[in-house]
């Protein structure tokens, strides 16, 4: 399809050299420049991490969806730190899988961002499936001790709580991704939440 309308796809990794010129690595060594005149970003989204030591990703033992989606064997068990659409769908999977699943969320139901009657009746349906969902609950501090188990240390309702499960799946939202993009070579910047910013110009 990209052939027949005329769309030239070129394998690396772009970068901006100038407010018109993109600097491709190629994937098969080598680089290649291109100018243009306008140029889309489309260059999707990263898992959000914690602060930097809180409790670092290692798509191991305390993973994303992308390690979630990876892992060799079923758990025995997992804590899903996150109740959001992403959170809930790996759990809901790793549970079915026979994996005992506890999710924490901060806020009062799972999927804040949904209708409060759904939002209920979604947590229902998952408590009725085996999933543990731990509301007004978030996580405080964690210990990856790898193959002895990620530890984590919950602030909840009833005071706080340690919890140590095989794999720690953090599900607390996604970062835009533009790393590695040179933006400032285009007179770009990012916003605190890691955005570009856009008008209806630019
Ligand atoms: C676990 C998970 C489950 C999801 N489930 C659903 C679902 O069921 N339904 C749904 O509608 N959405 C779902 N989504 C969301 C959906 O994947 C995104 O909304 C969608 O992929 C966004 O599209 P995009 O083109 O903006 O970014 P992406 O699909 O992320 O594409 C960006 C591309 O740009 C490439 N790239 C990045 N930087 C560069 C660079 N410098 N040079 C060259 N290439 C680069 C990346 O490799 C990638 O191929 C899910 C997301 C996740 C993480």
């Amino acid at each position: 399809m990209l052939k027949k309308n005329k769309v030239d796809y070129i394998k690396g990794w772009g970068k901006f050299s100038g407010p018109n010129s993109i600097e491709v690595d190629l994937t098969e060594g080598g680089t290649e420049s291109i100018n243009v005149k306008n140029a889309i970003i489309a260059t999707g989204s990263d898992a959000a991490h914690l602060p930097a030591g809180m409790l670092d990703i290692d798509e191991e033992y305390v993973i994303t969806s992308t390690g979630a989606l990876a892992l060799k064997e079923v758990p025995k068990s997992m804590i899903v730190v996150g109740g959001g659409v992403i959170g809930l769908e790996m759990g809901s999977v790793y549970n079915r899988l026979g994996t005992d699943v506890t999710v924490v969320q901060h806020t009062d139901v799972v999927c804040p961002f949904l209708d409060r009657e759904i939002a209920n009746n979604f947590q229902k349906i998952l408590k009725k499936q085996g999933l543990k969902i731990l509301t007004n609950t978030k996580l405080t501090s964690g210990t990856n001790n790898k193959e002895n188990g990620v530890e984590v240390v919950l602030s909840g309702p009833k005071g706080d709580q340690t919890l140590t499960a095989d794999k720690v799946l953090l599900s607390i939202g996604r970062r835009p991704f533009t790393d590695g993009l040179d933006l400032e070579k285009a007179g770009l910047q990012t916003n605190n939440w890691g955005q570009i910013d856009v008008n209806h110009f630019n």
